[in-house]
């Protein structure tokens, strides 16, 4: 058994702490919403009053916050206050999976290094189901020693688990498999909609597509049209699941890097002016399969 701090218990993290403690570990927890905190005690977590309170005596702290600019402050801290690095012990492994810019992780990584700390970033694919069934897709940046040492820990919230390369790889991985998703997504809805619109019956259409050539995971396990698949947002008017404001976050950082690479994007630069659009029309919180609804006749 080991304790673990656990920061950042939304959507994913909080499904990820739950299967930590499921594994028999002593699982320390903080997040902003105390709500979120609640969760995880009624399945046996032990709540800390700050972030600097779950770290204390912790063998491995794993985070999962929502963006860069989280991810930056706490760990080195905002406007004059200490980041989370001067309370963490020398030797601890710090996990970060939450979706940032690689820049952002190799630079905490530097600050952890002085520190004698471990910080690799895991970014994860596999939604809010994989989270909840610990079959989530890990996208590892660390050296291998580093990684061996994270393994028995991640094997517990995920099924896969690869080695992407060095700090901050993982989040590259994450970034160009996110874009994907983003155009996918958006071409699953555009197709789904001209179906409908011709009079096909969406669930006929969606199975047709997923054993023909157009097949992909958003036709397979989430698709975007209510009803198709039970289990998807989309059927449970469109909460949880992964926000549309986060989706236009990882669409970002694909641009910001594809400027500095001077990589030929159009579809994800395209699919990034979707989201956002769709986000200004006030569906930011919703799952990002809702775009549907900016492609299809009301
Ligand atoms: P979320 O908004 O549901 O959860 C984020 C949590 O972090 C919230 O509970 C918030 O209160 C907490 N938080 C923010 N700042 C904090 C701080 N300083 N201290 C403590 N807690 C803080 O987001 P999510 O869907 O769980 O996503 C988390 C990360 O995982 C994001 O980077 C996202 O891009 C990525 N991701 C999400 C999915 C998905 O399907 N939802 C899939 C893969 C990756």
């Amino acid at each position: 058994m080991t304790t673990i701090a656990f920061i950042g218990l939304g959507n994913m993290g909080g499904p990820m702490a739950i299967n930590l403690k499921k594994a028999g570990h002593d699982v320390r927890v903080f997040d902003l919403s105390k709500d979120a905190v609640a969760k995880l005690v009624a399945e046996g977590a032990t709540a800390a009053f700050s972030a600097q309170d779950a770290v204390q005596g912790a063998k491995v702290v794993v985070t999962m916050l929502p963006a860069s600019q989280h991810v930056e402050a706490l760990f080195l801290g905002k406007d004059g206050a200490p980041g989370l690095l001067s309370a963490i012990a020398k030797d601890t492994l710090v996990i970060d999976s939450s979706t940032i810019a690689a820049a952002t992780s190799q630079k905490v990584a530097k600050a952890a290094d002085a520190a004698g700390i471990d910080f690799i970033d895991a970014p994860v694919s596999g939604g809010t189901g994989g989270a909840i069934a610990g079959t989530l897709t890990f996208m590892v940046g660390a050296t291998a020693s580093q990684l061996e040492r994270a393994k028995p820990y991640l094997e517990k919230m995920g099924a896969n688990i690869f080695h992407a390369g060095t700090v901050g790889a993982g989040q590259t991985a994450k970034i160009c498999n996110n874009m994907l998703l983003g155009i996918l997504m958006v071409g699953t809805s555009e197709a789904i909609a001209l179906g409908v619109a011709n009079g096909l019956d969406p669930k006929v259409l969606s199975e047709i597509m997923r054993r023909s050539s157009g097949g992909n995971w958003a036709l397979e396990k989430y698709n975007p049209f209510p009803g198709v698949h039970e289990a998807a947002p989309a059927s449970k008017g469109y909460v949880g699941g992964f926000g549309t404001d986060l989706m236009l976050k990882d669409l970002g950082l694909a641009q910001e890097n594809a400027i500095q690479t001077q990589s030929s994007t159009p579809l994800g630069g395209m699919a990034r002016a979707i989201y956002a659009a769709h986000s200004i029309a006030g569906n930011g919180k919703e799952d990002f399969s809702s775009v549907i609804k900016l492609l299809q006749k009301q």
